[in-house]
């Protein structure tokens, strides 16, 4: 089956005997047991819960992997992925990271003494280099907010040789067009708050892999430390995923028309987005992924357009972080979603102070364009 088919019939079918279409919603926090020495499947819903389990089995599914584990947070996810570094242990991580993965690892790895190094450029990253002590490289493809490219299958074969634990976070993406694992990744971590559950009503994280003992691992610490995703949450992240495909083909094709329709406007400095054929990644991405997803940042030109007046008069798009549900949103990376970096890393790694960040909903693409334009019109000096 491929992917579309996957995510309406994959996963879990309705246990109960009732032939509901979608797998029920168990409102339930404990089971009761048959005997007092064997125990089934489902005990207590910190542990296991059969409405999350299925949403945990169909993401494996869809991406070809052998397990998924559900979080109440795409940070709860990451945070669990990061419980298996230990003291003085390093992190190879690309500059250009999600605020508040930075926030984590500028923050909680000095208190656990856990050291980290940002990596400008892991294209041309020399691995031979690292030290004994890295333990771990965590990048983020195409990378948040400046889209920059990389090359997964070389990083997974140069760390694969040390020893050293790849984990992508793979949110920008999905599975639907980047499958990270077949590239030679060990862990994949989404927020899945944004396209997965893609309707901005929920938050939820995903951990997906293959190895059999880093999920035991994984699982135990979901289980003990029980950031899990609520059987609500996880019934509505099922919802969602089962037109996950749909809905990035038309992010993607409005993202598109958006980027190209920037990159030939004066308001509009630099545009980042990889589908762009002067972007630098494109053919990189273009091999390893099947898409190039609906988020597109730029570069605001300030000296004849006024930044604060554009964003204002905005009719479709809201001013606000997030991305991945069906509206478009905008936001300031560097005052909003990476306010965690300070001004001076901002700057080194070109979170620049007009650089806006778009993310692309499913709205009808001409008038997305037209509100752009009306508003850009406006914000004329
Ligand atoms: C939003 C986001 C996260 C964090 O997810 P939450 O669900 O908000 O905790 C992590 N990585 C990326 C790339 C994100 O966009």
């Amino acid at each position: 089956m491929k992917y579309q088919t996957i995510a309406i019939h994959g996963g879990r079918k309705d246990d109960s005997g009732k032939g509901a279409v979608n797998y029920p919603l168990y409102l339930s926090s404990t089971f009761e047991q048959d005997n007092m020495t064997e125990f089934k499947e489902f005990v207590y819903s910190r542990g296991n819960n059969p409405t999350r389990k299925a949403v945990e089995e169909l993401v494996a599914e869809l991406e070809g992997a052998k397990f998924g584990l559900a979080y109440a947070t795409g940070m709860a996810a990451t945070s669990n992925v990061f419980d298996l570094l230990e003291q003085g242990d390093k992190v190879l991580l690309n500059n250009n990271v999600y605020g508040g993965t930075w926030r984590f690892v500028s923050n909680i790895f000095k208190r656990r003494g856990i050291s980290y190094e940002i990596v400008d450029d892991f294209n041309t990253y020399d691995f031979s280099k690292v030290s004994q002590d890295v333990k771990a490289v965590f990048l983020e493809t195409p990378s948040n907010p400046l889209l920059e490219v990389t090359d997964i299958r070389r990083v997974s074969e140069e760390a694969k040789k040390k020893g050293i634990l790849v984990i992508v976070d793979n949110t920008f993406m999905t599975s639907y067009f980047q499958k990270p694992l077949d590239l030679g990744a060990d862990i994949v971590v989404y927020s899945a708050t944004k396209y997965y559950a893609g309707h901005s009503d929920i938050l939820a994280g995903l951990v997906v892999l293959n190895d059999e003992a880093l999920y035991e691992q994984l699982k135990f610490f979901q289980n003990t430390t029980g950031g899990i995703l609520s059987p609500f949450d996880s019934f509505l992240l099922q919802r969602g995923i089962k037109t996950l495909g749909l809905r990035l083909e038309k992010h993607q094709a409005n993202a598109t028309a958006v980027a190209e329709y920037l990159n030939s406007h004066s308001a509009a400095e630099k545009v980042f987005y990889p589908g762009l054929k002067d972007n630098p990644g494109y053919l990189l991405q273009k091999q390893q992924a099947s898409g190039n997803g609906g988020v597109v940042s730029f570069l605001f030109n300030e000296k004849e357009y006024d930044m604060e007046r554009f964003v204002e008069n905005l009719k479709l798009f809201g001013f606000t972080v997030s991305l991945g549900g069906v509206e478009s949103l905008i936001c300031r990376p560097a005052t909003m979603t990476h306010e965690s970096y300070d001004r001076e890393l901002q700057e080194k790694i070109g979170i620049k102070q007009n650089l806006l960040r778009l993310a692309i909903g499913i709205e009808d693409t001409e008038d997305l364009i037209d509100d752009l334009k009306q508003a850009f019109a406006k914000a004329k000096k």
